[in-house]
């Protein structure tokens, strides 16, 4: 699943981060309401499965934040998680949107099982379109198409090429791609990422496509639409 973790605590947010992206869970992390909005709003086009919400965040309660997202037509499942025990903040969480409550201290195990639950529970969304510029990806053939011409992809080409554009508007750091698209994979060195990249590159210029991969000096990447 993709999962939108908001926590503002640094060892806590890597901690949870490790134990869901072991279990092949794509993770993007915000650290304060602000950053979540935006990633959450940038994700319009291709949702999140999964947000999960720490309630005391430094700008604002998690449960405002969940409000809000609730009032921008996001139904992403989520989970809130919480140094707030009690029986009334149980009930304000759910009135507020969530799916279900874990509160801090709680075991990892018990994490990832309600992270499970969630995701069952989550109905599929029909499958997004995924497209930039002139650039078009099918993601049954594996192929990347501009107008009539198309160019077969690798599993890993088209998984890094489908995430750049999940991510368009936004730079990707190899660290982001790396967990994105080769996941909790060990022995993975970063340079792989710049060796897909340049992949891309060639089999995007096969096709002509206008659209391309920039590279952002001492970032990462960002796609690049000349539309
Ligand atoms: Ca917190």
């Amino acid at each position: 699943m993709r999962i939108l973790l908001v926590e503002d605590e640094p060892k806590m947010a890597e901690l949870i981060r490790r134990v869901l992206v072991a279990e092949r869970h794509v993770v993007d992390r915000a650290g304060d309401a602000v950053g979540a909005l935006s990633l959450a709003t940038a994700a319009e086009s291709v949702p999140y499965d999964l947000l999960v919400l720490d309630r005391m965040l430094p700008d604002l309660d998690g449960l405002d934040l969940l409000r809000m997202l609730r009032t921008r037509g996001i139904r992403t499942p989520a989970l809130m998680l919480t140094a707030l025990g009690g029986v009334e903040d149980r009930v304000a969480g759910l009135d507020a949107g969530a799916d279900d409550y874990l509160a801090k201290p709680f075991a990892f195990a018990e994490l990832l099982a309600r992270v499970r639950a969630l995701g069952r529970r989550a109905t599929a969304p029909p499958a997004p379109r995924l497209a930039a510029g002139d650039l078009e990806l099918d993601e049954e053939r594996h192929v990347a198409r501009v107008g009539e011409g198309s160019v077969d992809l690798s599993a890993r080409e088209f998984a890094l090429l489908a995430y750049l554009i999940r991510n368009e508007g936004r730079v990707v750091t190899r660290q982001q791609a790396l967990d994105a698209v080769w996941g909790a994979e060990p022995d993975v060195y970063s340079n792989v990422v710049d060796l897909y990249v340049s992949y891309i590159r060639k089999k995007l210029a096969e096709l002509g496509s206008t659209t391309g991969v920039r590279t952002v000096r001492g970032v990462g990447y960002a796609l690049r639409t000349d539309a």
